[in-house]
């Protein structure tokens, strides 16, 4: 099980307070899409998910375990980010398997995973290619695949689409909600995008400067928005 809960969650970096005391709870193998305005403080609230961010107050836990104070490797985590950078001089496959082989995995079980993740991502053609070769797309598949193939017990995405065109952006939202109906991996998934959140999300976060602004399913939020805030926000056009 990897429900994912946040529990009065601050976050201060000097004397400024950027998270207020925000709560979530994740069940098991749910997509979440947390979602506001740029500055509000979206990826703060991930990268302290991820471990790559100090919490100042309150908790965090994978799995039923606090894990404020472990590092971001003993987390169960995987994260893809707007820049995913990849190795230029590596081949997919090597790209795909490279945080495997620094933890010493056998070299005949990080065939076996970067294959498997290959297979679901449609990037078996291309795995002795190198990334000047391949479509933006493919690049962002890859940059899933180095993801996946930790297998992890959650998957955290920070507007991992943001440099696509958009008609790159409408498919890979949806190569992204399949892959999650595939592995039904614990999913929190950051956004600026209303259209993007209202398609993707089993369920929504609403952030504004640091706070929850309403949760819920992206039907409950449309027919109901708490205030005028998500209204506005949910009705407005991308
Ligand atoms: P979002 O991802 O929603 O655009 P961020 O989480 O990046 O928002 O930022 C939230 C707030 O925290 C912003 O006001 C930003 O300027 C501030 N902030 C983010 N990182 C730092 C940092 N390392 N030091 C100081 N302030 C930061
Ligand atoms: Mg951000």
């Amino acid at each position: 099980m990897a429900d994912v809960r946040i529990e009065k969650l601050y976050k201060a970096y000097g004397s400024l307070e950027v998270i207020h005391g925000v709560d979530i709870d994740i069940p098991d193998g749910r997509f979440v899409v947390l979602v506001g305005p740029s500055g509000c403080g979206k990826s703060t609230l991930l990268r302290m998910i991820a471990g790559l961010e100090g919490v100042t107050a309150g908790t965090i836990s994978i799995g039923g375990r606090v894990v404020n104070n472990l590092p971001p490797a003993e987390r169960n985590i995987a994260m893809v980010f707007q820049n995913y950078a990849l190795y230029p001089h590596k081949s997919v496959a090597a790209n795909m398997g490279f945080a495997l082989k620094m933890q010493n995995m056998p070299k005949a079980e990080i065939d076996e995973r970067v294959a498997k993740a290959a297979e679901i991502l449609g990037l078996q053609p291309y795995l002795a290619r190198f990334p000047r070769e391949l479509s933006g797309g493919q690049r962002q598949r890859v940059a899933m695949g180095r993801a996946i193939v930790r297998e992890p017990q959650v998957f955290l995405f920070d507007e991992p689409l943001s440099n696509l065109d958009a008609k790159l952006r409408v498919q890979m939202r949806a190569e992204i909600r399949e892959l999650h109906q595939r592995l039904s991996t614990t999913t929190v998934y950051v956004t600026h995008d209303q259209i993007e959140a209202m398609t993707m999300a089993d369920q929504i976060v609403v952030m504004r400067d640091g706070h929850i602004s309403q949760q819920g399913a992206p039907l409950e939020l449309y027919d109901r928005p708490a205030n005028v805030f998500v209204a506005g926000f949910i009705g407005s056009p991308s």
